[in-house]
């Protein structure tokens, strides 16, 4: 949310001129601004102010006609922006970018940040609108989970996919992605995907830059189909990130690399087993294949091969039956191998033509729901989760319940905006990684594993529970009162867990009850979820959430 002053100065010392792309406006009023009449000149006046900015304009909010800085209440800046939202979706354009500043009491600018309320009066705001009506979001979207050891090409073969450029070797291509950039500015975006790219009738719709805000948006807005990768980081200190990153979203497909030069490693397994643990369709890419000699490559496939046998999956080499095939055959049993190089883009086009014909996979029906992943808190906005929507739809100005709080309550609140790779839009469905703005509840009360829900719904918050569990490894056994992290959906919570027999051996299945240590969540039979402590990892799906007599 870094605000640089410079910005409003420019704006400022641009002024308002007629024929200009600036305007400026003290406030936006629901009552006033929208009513008959009034509405239609403001869009026009929109139109002309974007028009005669080559497709984009600046509104400047909080200051009078003449460039005085007089500075608005937070609550006036927030209805400002709404009704310019609508104003700017009349007009067939959308809300960029917003950026405030604290105006301070004897009328200077002041950076806004956390916590500087308390020596600002009110808000100046500069919002960039920019042409081309909110997205459609009717389009198809398919969410990839990548895993894999650090360092077998993750980055560089999602950044060679969605920009089409080769790789030096030398990690060239991953600087795009894994600099986390200050995108997140704006906090509405959910950034949980690292790229994505898309398909539309002549073949796919790829990132110039995959850091540049607008190139993303060009992609949502061109192709008819989208596919973005959330990464789950590979080294073993961020297991719980990849962990979350495997669990916490509604992934379609898990894409595991596998380097040629390396072969598989015990990371690989544990990614493997958790992917396939989840049930998820997943590709295996042999990665870096120029740098390692034919024969190599091929005994690293057989050794893929082999791992998915031991885990009864069905190996299907892509280059032996065809893409085709793979395409058509791919499911919780059969795993597709392909052998790439983003060096040479061998085999790239093969995970192409996978990602533009794989269906979406989950169920999308019924209500909304969307587990938190994270929150944010945008000036003039206010309290916003993003996550991915986990079923149904959502839409702007619904009126939905957030919870359960820590004292299992749930919040009535209401959808003030939703946003999709930095691209505002109307609606949202399953599978969709967005950020959504609430109206009734501030950020501090907002927090990850809780769950947004619509009104109508009666959730009864969950303490305790009983699964099926099983070991993958551990150093020893599974007591009573044993108390590792469970990760379920975005929910990331200690909790005891007591088997039905006593106790559970590395390799045993069992049921267990299973307590939240701190707090309740929503959750449900039939969810997945892995447990971790130290180096003991294990996985569990839920079977009974009704209290114990
Ligand atoms: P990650 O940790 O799995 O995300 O791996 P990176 O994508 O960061 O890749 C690690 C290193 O391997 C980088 O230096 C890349 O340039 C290199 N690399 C990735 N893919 C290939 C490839 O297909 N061929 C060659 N020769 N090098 C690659
Ligand atoms: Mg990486």
């Amino acid at each position: 949310m870094s605000a640089d002053r410079a910005a409003l100065r420019r704006a400022l010392e641009r002024g308002e001129r007629e024929g200009g792309s600036v305007e400026f406006k003290e406030r936006l009023t629901r009552a006033v601004h929208l009513a008959d009449g009034r509405l239609e000149s403001l869009v026009a006046q929109l139109r002309h102010r974007v028009l005669s900015g080559d497709g984009e304009a600046t509104y400047v909010v909080g200051v009078t006609d003449d460039g005085g800085v007089a500075g608005i209440s937070p609550e006036a800046f927030s209805e400002s922006m709404d009704v310019l939202s609508l104003i700017a979706d009349e007009a067939g354009a959308h809300i960029d970018d917003v950026q405030t500043w604290g105006v301070a009491p004897d009328g200077g600018t002041a950076q806004r940040g956390a916590g500087s309320e308390t020596e600002t009066d009110g808000l100046v705001g500069v919002a960039t609108l920019k042409e081309g009506a909110v997205l459609d979001v009717d389009d198809d979207h398919i969410v990839v989970g990548t895993a894999g050891h650090v360092d077998h090409g993750k980055s560089t073969l999602v950044g060679s996919l969605v920009t089409g450029d080769p790789d030096d070797g030398q990690g060239g291509t991953r600087s795009f992605l894994d600099v986390q950039p200050h995108e997140m500015e704006r906090g509405l975006s959910a950034d949980l995907s690292y790229g994505v790219y898309g398909f539309d009738d002549e073949g796919a719709v790829r990132m110039d830059n995959p850091h540049r805000k607008s190139d993303r948006a060009r992609v949502v807005e061109e192709a008819d189909r989208l596919v973005s990768f959330v990464d789950t980081v590979g080294h073993e200190p961020w297991l719980r990130t990849t962990i979350r990153g495997l669990v916490g979203q509604k992934l379609d497909y898990g894409l595991l690399v596998v380097a040629a030069d390396d072969g598989p490693t015990k990371t690989t397994r544990e990614h493997l087993g958790i992917l396939l643990a989840t049930e998820l369709p997943t590709v295996v890419a042999v990665t870096k294949a120029d740098a390692v000699s034919e024969e190599r490559r091929r005994e690293v496939e057989r050794e893929v091969e082999r791992l998915l046998r031991d885990a009864d999956r069905t190996p299907l080499p892509v280059e032996r039956y065809g893409v085709e095939t793979a395409i058509e055959e791919i499911n919780e049993q059969v795993v597709p191998v392909v052998s790439t190089s983003a060096v040479t883009m061998e085999g790239l086009p093969v995970l192409d033509e996978l990602f533009e014909h794989l269906p979406k996979t989950g169920e999308t029906e019924g209500d909304f729901s969307m587990y938190i992943d994270r929150t944010y808190n945008v000036t003039g906005v206010g309290a916003v989760a993003s996550g991915t929507v986990r079923s149904g739809t959502v839409e702007t100005g619904d009126e939905l319940l957030v919870g359960p709080l820590a004292d299992g309550a749930f919040r009535e609140v209401e959808v003030r905006s939703i946003e999709m790779h930095y691209h505002p839009v109307e609606e949202a469905s399953a599978g969709r990684i967005v950020g959504i703005a609430l109206k009734g509840i501030g950020e501090a009360d907002l927090e990850r594993g809780m769950v947004l829900l619509p009104r109508s719904a009666d959730p009864t918050p969950v303490r305790e529970f009983t699964a099926e569990v099983m070991v993958l490894n551990h150093p020893t056994r599974i007591h009573d009162g044993y108390e590792p992290v469970v990760h379920l959906e975005t929910v990331s919570e200690t909790v005891s867990i007591h088997p039905e027999d006593g106790q559970l051996l590395p390799g045993d299945s069992g049921t267990a009850r299973v307590r939240f240590k701190f707090r309740p969540y929503l959750i449900e039979e039939g969810q997945r979820f892995v447990f971790r402590e130290g180096s003991s990892k294990g996985v569990g799906t839920v079977t009974d959430v009704t209290p114990a007599e």
